[in-house]
């Protein structure tokens, strides 16, 4: 015999994969190698045979409802294979086989009981009727087949669910068999056997595997392919991690240590068998049966990643076992493993801090009250004598363990992976690591599985590529712009970069969508406007709560007055915020101060550069100086566009209503002018500004003198402002001609100097750095210790959706630094 194939549930699962299977085996044949075939039951059927089993048991009628279900899967197929006139007698067959599974049942109906024995019985059937069905489908293409049941010819012994395996009897048996059926392949129902009494007994769960090795190996073949629904083994399990791809090679201790954690492709101890005889195991797609999928073998071969693989077991329950009488009492870890072993509870991960202090161990989460209670006995007097101070038990955690021989020759896997978890606040409530260093294994809550397994999967597989998860809000101008920028450089970004902005949601003052696998950029907007709900901040926000998805950044492209209430409780879940939108930053300061120091303590960055100044790169700036040691003696702007460019305009000769009108129509101006003229917005910049080094002033501390008079500022309505404004024309030509006597300019300032912020309109003369202006800059004098002579100024437009939309942009990126 050379080789030994199995094919897994989903391969014999519906028509379409039944048809595929047959294809390999056909072309199996033709090679003219000479091969045997295990099969497991189809998929589903299993379970449904342990569900029927325990309605049963409960003398529920409706169990053989699932059985009517089970047999109709069989008769589907088989009409669909075999020819009409051969279908009565194969149907016949399968019949036989559903009435005898009929009758275990109602006799568990009747007794109100399943026993580990009866169940064993029970689901022994899904395999019997599987490879029945498959030999006749077979047959009837003419292929030199026979049925093999397995309890023919591995003996087990009575431990009725996960039964172990006699290999004397069982090899002698296997061999004795293969030498009776000549040429003929064998079709072998995979999962059963059968003890010393010739009583039906199962390998556990995912036990047709261990078939295909326990035959391969006793019929010491060349090579054992396992056929499942997944391109071989992978970096993570595929359903979790959209990105995992295929490991081409892998050692049996590898395999072992992925798939005793969760990973199901193959079956841990399935791998024992073949290990010791050496024989590779080829874990191959049914679904796409030229590709090369994986070999386990023998040897580790060295890749170009430290680690090989991630894997997971979605829910346990942590045992912990404290106090100071534990510490140096030899005994305490023997007595509590010896009462686990006892009761057969099996320990998943076991972690004991050195100071002996604490003993915590993972088990299974349906094990954790029996475990508490059986502790609680076991260590009564402890507990009584405050030794131990109790036996405690947490749930609702999953573990995570990164697998790979790698990792020995490599310092700093668990570094990198704390870092990783840490940075997207992910909290690690226990840690262990194998002595085999093949093995970091950490416990997490189990809300965080999908977003860990994903960052960890990402940091050591794809450290060429980070993404970024964006949400924006606001699709106006600036949110519009952005998108279009995001677009145009996705390329870039990626080459250069290493980076993906993938845009995971959107939502505007109408609508909202969100979608994990991503959104188009170009089209995004009329995405969100045809096919998202309607808007609710809350809920949106609440979902992106929910999806935590890792490297998250919510983007506020809006002038919304209420948006930022939500930004606290994003920066608690891991999320960063980026935004254009003032009011977060310029409220009281408390607010501030509370929402830097939240963003600080998670990890995750606020980033508003384009609060001041738009896209010009004014807060970096005063932050890289901070940052540096320098100390700032004074800081001067002209910080609105609006204002810049009335008096740049405004010049002897020209009228001060007709400037303003003039910007109004160029759409320069709020609506209503008398909103830039309030000095209210540059306020709010320099109040930033202020905050930014360290002053914690007030909105209220700031002293802003009126440009425009009271009857002007007083005015009911826009024109009644014009007209108002006409009429002070007088005032205006003598500021302006006042100013342009001295050689000065007029320009409206925002100052900081000793800790006081003052506004208003100032003569500047030709040595000052915003004498010479034009349009509608903003500009910016930082005088510091270092820059004390001669102010660092920072000039140019500092309105526009361009230039503010690429403020945010590199905000993003930045952000792609850190994931
Ligand atoms: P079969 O029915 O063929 O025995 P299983 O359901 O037992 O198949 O195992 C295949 C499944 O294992 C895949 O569909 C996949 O979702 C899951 N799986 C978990 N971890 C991994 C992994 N690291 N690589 C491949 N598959 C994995
Ligand atoms: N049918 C069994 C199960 O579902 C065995 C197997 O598929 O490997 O566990
Ligand atoms: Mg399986």
């Amino acid at each position: 015999m050379e080789k030994i194939l199995k094919f897994g549930g989903t391969s014999c699962g519906s028509i379409e994969s039944i048809s595929l299977l047959v294809s390999i085996i056909e072309k199996n044949v033709q090679s003219q190698s000479k091969f045997s075939v295990v099969f497991s039951a189809m998929s589903g059927v299993t379970n449904q045979l342990l569900e029927a089993g325990s309605l049963a048991s409960k003398g529920k009628k409706n169990a053989l409802d699932l059985i009517d279900e089970i047999e109709n899967r069989h008769f589907e197929v088989v009409k669909h294979f075999i020819p009409i006139k051969g279908q009565s007698q194969v149907i016949a067959h399968i019949r036989t086989l559903i009435n005898e599974l009929k009758d275990v049942l109602k006799g568990m109906t009747l007794l109100k009981e399943i026993s580990p024995k009866s169940s064993d019985l029970l689901v022994s059937y899904g395999e019997r009727l599987s490879t029945s069905m498959i030999y006749h489908i077979l047959r009837e293409k003419e292929l030199n087949v026979c049925f093999v049941d397995a309890r023919e010819i591995i003996q087990t012994n009575d431990n009725f669910g996960k039964s172990e395996v006699d290999f004397e009897h069982t090899n002698s048996k296997i061999n004795a068999f293969f030498d009776t059926i000549g040429d003929q392949i064998a079709l072998i129902t995979g999962f059963i056997g059968s003890n010393s009494k010739g009583e039906t007994t199962t390998l556990g769960r995912g036990g047709s595997d261990y078939t295909a090795s326990i035959v391969g190996a006793a019929l010491n073949v060349k090579e054992i392919e396992i056929w499942t629904d997944v391109d071989g083994m992978m970096t993570a399990d595929p359903r979790k991690v959209k990105t995992a791809f295929t490991i081409p090679t892998i050692s049996y201790a590898e395999a072992m240590e992925l798939t005793h954690f969760g990973a199901k492709v193959i079956y841990p101890p399935s791998l024992q068998p073949a290990f010791a005889k050496g024989i590779p195991i080829r874990v191959l797609n049914t679904f796409n049966p030229d590709f090369i999928g994986t070999v386990v073998s023998k040897k580790h071969t060295s890749s170009k990643y430290i680690i090989t693989g991630i894997s997971s077991i979605d829910s346990l329950a942590l045992v912990n076992v404290q106090g100071s009488g534990m510490v140096g009492v030899a005994g305490v870890s023997a007595k509590l493993f010896s009462v686990l072993s006892k009761e057969q509870v099996s320990v998943i991960l076991i972690s004991q801090a050195s100071s002996e202090h604490s003993i915590c161990f993972a088990i299974e989460p349906q094990m954790a009250e029996k475990v508490q209670n059986l502790l609680n006995k076991e260590f009564e007097k402890e507990i009584q004598s405050g030794d131990i101070e109790g036996i405690e038990v947490q749930k609702e955690l999953s573990v995570i363990a990164v697998v790979g021989e790698g990792m020995r020759k490599h310092t700093g896997v668990s570094g990198k992976l704390f870092s990783v978890l840490g940075k997207n606040g992910i909290n690690i409530v226990a840690t262990a690591q194998g002595s085999s260093e093949l093995n970091i294994s950490v416990v997490i809550a189990q809300k965080d599985l999908s977003k860990a397994l994903n960052v960890i999967h990402e940091t050591f597989f794809f450290s060429q590529l980070r993404t970024l998860h964006l949400y924006l809000v606001g699709t106006g101008l600036i949110g519009k712009t952005l998108l279009k920028q995001l677009a145009g450089q996705e390329r870039f970004l990626a080459k250069y970069r290493g980076l993906k902005v993938k845009l995971v949601g959107i939502a505007n003052s109408r609508k909202q969508l969100i979608r994990e696998e991503g959104i188009d950029l170009e089209t995004a907007i009329e995405t969100v406007n045809n096919e998202g709900e309607s808007n609710d901040m809350a809920s949106f926000v609440e979902k992106i709560k929910e999806l935590n998805l890792p490297n998250a950044v919510f983007a506020d492209c809006t002038a919304n007055k209420e948006i930022y209430h939500h930004y606290l409780g994003l920066f608690q879940s891991s999320i960063s915020v980026v935004t254009p939108n003032k009011v977060a930053n310029s409220g009281p300061y408390k607010q501030y101060a509370e929402l830097h120091q939240t963003a600080l303590s998670k990890g995750v960055k606020f980033l508003y550069e384009t609060n001041v100044g738009a896209g010009l790169p004014v807060i970096n700036t005063l932050q890289g100086l901070i940052a540096s040691g320098d100390r700032f003696e004074k800081i001067e702007g002209v910080l609105s566009g609006t204002l810049s460019f009335i008096f740049n305009q405004f010049v002897p000769g020209k009228s001060f209503a007709e400037v303003v009108k003039q910007a109004k129509e160029k759409g320069y101006t709020e609506p209503d002018p008398r909103e830039d003229l309030s000095g209210m917005d540059v306020a709010r910049k320099i109040l930033i500004l202020s905050r930014e080094i360290g002053l914690k002033l007030e909105f209220s501390d700031i002293t802003i003198e009126k440009i425009i008079p009271t009857n002007c500022e007083n005015a009911s309505s826009v024109d009644s402002f014009f007209e108002e404004l006409d009429k002070s024309n007088a005032y205006f030509e003598n500021l302006v001609n006042e100013a342009y006597k001295n050689g000065n300019k007029l320009r409206y300032i925002a100052a900081l100097e000793n800790n006081k912020i003052t506004i208003g309109l100032r003569e500047v003369d030709a040595n000052h750095p915003f004498y010479q202006m034009d349009g509608a800059d903003n500009v910016i004098a930082f005088t510091t210790q270092r820059y004390h002579f001669r102010p660092l100024v920072i000039k140019g437009p500092g309105a526009g959706a361009e230039v503010t939309a690429s403020g945010v942009f590199a905000d993003i990126v930045s952000l792609g630094n850190l994931a």
